[in-house]
């Protein structure tokens, strides 16, 4: 496996994450400066469902950069295609969808099963 094209690949995502990031900070509401005090409570439930559901996508996004950085760190201890879990391989046309995998197939789904 060549590590030098899933770094850049890493890499690559890392910052695309980190600027996705960025741009729903800026687009969270409760973070505009103009917000109007004089909203209505129908503005107010809409800006809420608004805030939630950037929310929600910001915290998938920084959970997607925890494994790229998580993933990145593995490659620096040799340890990158080894499920974090049980030791085994990970597939490696897995890591070629989810380069950011740290868990195999079947650790992945033991663990979303349980939260
Ligand atoms: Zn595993």
């Amino acid at each position: 496996m060549n590590y030098t094209t899933i770094k850049n690949k890493l890499e690559e995502l890392k910052s695309k994450l980190e600027k996705e990031i960025d741009l729903y900070k800026k687009e969270d509401p409760y973070l505009l400066e103009d917000r109007s005090i004089s909203n209505t409570l129908d503005d107010d439930i809409t800006e809420t469902e608004g805030h939630d559901r950037i929310y929600a996508t910001q915290i998938q996004l920084t959970e997607n950069l925890r494994q790229v950085q998580e993933a990145l760190k593995r490659i620096e201890e040799g340890k990158y295609g080894i499920c974090k879990r049980c030791g085994q391989k990970i597939n490696s046309g897995r890591l070629g969808v989810m380069p950011q995998a740290v868990l195999c197939i079947n650790c992945q789904s033991k663990v979303r099963q349980r939260s």
